[in-house]
């Protein structure tokens, strides 16, 4: 059941309960004590529901307490004959379930909201009023005629205490809209990584970060290769679920500190703040080999993809999106000359020299891949143990 459901319902029950309040002495005094108010802190509860709904966390039994309490006071003779103790009761009912909805609004993990701060405090200030009012009743012992103006008041704060509720939820729905929205708005919808917009404005996050380190920062731009014929061969719902696996590998691979995201078509890029040259290398490489490692199951075709990366590295100070786009996109046009499926990085002094000049298709250096290391590594043992 959806968070609205809830709250219309708690709106539906509390209208429900005061109406048959008010229909005191019209109707039998069971339906106009017992069931209205019971009625009425069920709302209580489908709010406390909603709240929790909102979140999507799960329903608490403990939602049902202001009722509950009630159901279990209001058998009891010395309540049931006084108005102040069924009020006591009442409102003691009604500050715990006040206390539930404060708790109910606290700030999600990882997420904070101001408003669900403000909502918490009116509903601890509902809680204490309510709790005010409950214990005047016991305490002060006041005739039916003072319990009755106590009352006045006390409905009176909770009133406008409820209104503020009301307004401050609209805002904080509000605020949840508004932020799905943006989301959704950042977001590839196919791969769920950013879209251009998202990288727009993630890119100068990225740029602080590495200004605050070691001063790096480097784009890996992600081309997949000869993506067209994986359309015409398999058609174009595989070419999607080969772009889904991509960005799920970039995702794995790339550091939480960068933006990776989707460029256009079948290119995408990610911008990392790095400490050096070869840190960027073992990412870009990481990505290209665990894509191409194993022919990819899409429905019932075995997919083989590769992928070209071109990396340009640059010091943040002189670091611009045109500037590392556009020294990224040439080493990726020095990757795929070199013959697909590898990776082509243009060092500092190459990629900042790199927008002032023609297109060099020699340029850049290829990055040895994984194998090629290993094996000279392995080189280097035998060699050692002669
Ligand atoms: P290269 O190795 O030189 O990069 O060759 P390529 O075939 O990958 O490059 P090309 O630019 O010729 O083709 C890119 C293809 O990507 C063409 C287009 O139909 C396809 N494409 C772009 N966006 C999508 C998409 O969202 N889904 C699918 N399935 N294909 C897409
Ligand atoms: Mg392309
Ligand atoms: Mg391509």
């Amino acid at each position: 059941m959806s968070a609205y459901l809830m709250w219309a319902m708690g709106f539906a029950f509390s209208a429900v309960g005061f109406g048959l309040v008010a229909a005191r002495g019209l109707i039998p005094d069971i339906l106009s004590i017992e069931f209205s108010n019971g009625i009425a802190l069920l709302g209580e509860s489908a709010w406390i529901a909603g709240f929790h709904r909102m979140d999507k966390r799960r329903l608490n039994w403990l939602a049902l307490l202001p009722p509950a309490i009630w159901i279990a006071g209001i058998g009891l003779p010395w309540i049931h004959e006084s108005y102040a103790n069924r009020v006591f009761l009442y409102d003691l009912a009604g500050a715990v379930g006040a206390t539930l909805l404060a708790n109910a609004v606290r700030p999600v993990e990882g997420r904070y909201e101001a408003t669900r701060s403000q909502l918490a405090f009116v509903f601890m200030a509902l809680a204490g009023v309510c709790l005010a009012s409950s214990m005047s009743m016991i305490l002060l012992r006041p005739s039916l005629e003072e319990a009755l103006i106590y009352r006045g008041y006390s409905a009176l704060g909770c009133a406008l205490l409820i209104t503020a509720a009301i307004v401050l939820s609209g805002r904080l729905l509000m605020e949840r809209a508004e932020r799905r929205w943006r989301t959704i708005s950042i977001t590839d919808m196919l791969t769920g990584v950013l879209n251009r917009r998202g990288l727009q404005d993630h890119f100068p996050l990225v740029v602080e970060r590495a200004a605050r380190g070691s001063g790096m920062i480097a784009a890996l731009l992600f081309d997949l290769d000869h993506f067209k014929a994986i359309n015409d061969r398999y058609g174009h719902q595989t070419g999607d679920i080969v772009l889904a696996e991509f960005a799920r590998i970039g995702r794995q691979f790339i550091p939480g500190s960068a933006a990776f995201g989707r460029m256009d078509g079948e290119e995408f890029i990610a911008f990392i703040p790095i400490n050096d040259q070869a840190e960027a290398e073992a990412i870009a490489e990481t990505v290209r080999a665990d894509f191409c490692r194993v022919p990819l199951l899409a429905g019932q075709s075995l997919v083989s993809a590769t992928v070209s990366v071109g990396l340009a590295i640059m010091p943040c100070d002189i670091a611009s999106w045109d500037r590392l786009v556009s020294a990224a996109d040439r080493a990726l046009y020095a990757a795929k000359r070199a013959g697909r499926n590898c990776t082509v990085v243009f060092g500092e002094a190459e990629a900042t020299m790199a927008t002032d000049m023609p297109p060099d298709p020699n340029g850049g250096e290829l990055v040895p891949t994984l194998d090629d290391q290993i094996h000279a590594l392995r080189r280097l043992g035998t060699l050692a143990q002669m």
